[in-house]
């Protein structure tokens, strides 16, 4: 039996499905997350493709399924609220989609006997030996860990601690969008609806089986720069983009102003040319973020956990063949799923696609969607069997 000792810094999604895998496989888990305790409510995500197999060969399906959104479709509406469009929910929420923080939830029953979870820490530095990582942390004693795994996000810790700054991996997109929770007085039964307006949208979803919903306003934008602690600065940068339009904006913007569930970024894809140095290695949003317009984000973060353990299993644990496997398995697909998101933020923000580096008019086959409607995302992962 493996014993070597793996530390994975973040516990959402990436970080549980390799704990998962890796205790499977023989090694010693511990996950430091920087929240207090299990982070849980957010957004919706969803899996698609290769994402829902490997859930399957977790044995996860069923359990996940359980907190399936249910959401039956979509309607895309103008500034007047006229119907452009419906689509089905397969656009927007994929083969399964379920809140964020249920996902997390059932990861972490699967794993919390079998790895060692610490909340509330993160690590401060880390050193490599010969024999292993030597890491300190915020708050616990340092420790010697066989391998560490960065799976901490696309603002990632352990990249900027091994790799340097996010500013050498980050790619802007040109979006930036909010999302926050409202109640559900538009009385939308599983379903959701898209306003376009011109380089700015406005979403509406109903969430947990209508008892609430998720409102999001997004836009064409690179001159933010934006203080990811600063929710007033965010506040008043979308108040102010959203100023005037139709729709339900005025009432999401006052909804908006009393939330206290208001989530805010720049939309941005991590790109790096390798992502493991020695010992330690990224994995999910942290290495390789697609951006939410993917829609591929929690597929491809359960995807890598998979072929990361199964490499790792494969190689007995010789981290360098490992990695070096772990990369050529995953980066056609990650390149599949970053074009989605380019071309996806060029299609539902057509100016805040052009002009910029990864925009998406520049780059063949990345043109929007007739109409900025959006498709449902696709691209292709053969998942390899490990026989460990
Ligand atoms: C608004 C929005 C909508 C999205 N919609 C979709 C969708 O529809 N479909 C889809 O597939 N994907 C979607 N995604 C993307 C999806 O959420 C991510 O791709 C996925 O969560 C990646 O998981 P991860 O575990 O790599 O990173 P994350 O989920 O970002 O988790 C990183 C974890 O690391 C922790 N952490 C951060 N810093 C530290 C530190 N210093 N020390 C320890 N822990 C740390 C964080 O607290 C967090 O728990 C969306 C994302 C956003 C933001």
């Amino acid at each position: 039996m493996n014993q070597k000792s793996v530390l994975i810094s973040g516990a959402s999604i990436a970080g549980p499905a390799l704990a998962l895998w890796l205790h499977r496989y023989g090694f010693r888990v511990t996950l430091v997350e920087r929240a207090p305790a299990l982070r849980d409510g957010g957004h919706a995500i969803d899996f698609r493709g290769a994402g829902v197999d490997v859930l399957k060969r977790m044995g996860l399906f069923e359990a996940v399924r359980e907190h399936d959104t249910g959401m039956r479709g979509i309607t895309v509406v103008d500034g007047a609220g006229e119907t452009l469009a419906e689509l089905p929910s397969e656009v927007m929420s994929g083969e399964l989609e379920v809140l964020r923080g249920d996902l997390t939830h059932v990861l972490y029953e699967a794993t919390r006997r079998d790895a060692e979870y610490v909340f509330g820490d993160s690590i401060v530095s880390m050193v490599q030996g010969a024999d292993g990582v030597r890491v300190e942390f915020e708050k616990g004693e340092p420790r010697t860990f066989d391998l560490v795994v960065g799976a901490d996000g696309a603002h990632s810790n352990v990249r900027r601690l091994v790799f340097g700054p996010e500013s050498e991996y980050a790619h802007d997109l040109g979006l930036r969008g909010a999302i926050f929770s409202a109640p559900n007085y538009l009385g939308l039964d599983h379903r959701g609806v898209l306003c376009r307006l011109g380089d700015k949208a406005g979403m509406f979803f109903s969430a947990r089986h209508n008892t609430e919903a998720r409102a999001g306003l997004f836009c064409a934008d690179r001159t933010l720069e934006c203080d990811r602690h600063d929710t007033a600065a965010q506040k008043r940068f979308i108040a102010e983009r959203f100023a005037g339009e139709g729709w339900e904006i005025p009432r999401l913007l006052d909804i908006m102003e009393t939330t206290d569930d208001f989530f805010f970024d720049t939309l941005t894809q991590i790109r790096m040319d390798t992502w493991s140095r020695g010992r330690v290695v990224l994995l999910g949003d942290a290495a390789y973020c697609a951006a939410p317009t993917s829609g591929m984000g929690t597929s491809q973060a359960m995807v890598g956990a998979y072929v990361l353990a199964g490499e790792l299993a494969t190689a007995a644990g010789d981290h360098e063949t490992a990695f070096t496997a772990f990369e050529k398995e995953m980066r056609d697909y990650v390149a599949q799923n970053q074009l989605l998101g380019r071309r996806a933020a060029a299609s539902f923000f057509p100016s805040g696609g052009e002009g910029g580096e990864s925009g998406g008019h520049s780059e063949a086959g990345e043109g929007p969607a007739a109409n900025g409607v959006p498709e449902a995302p696709r691209s292709t992962m053969e998942l390899k069997e490990y026989q460990v």
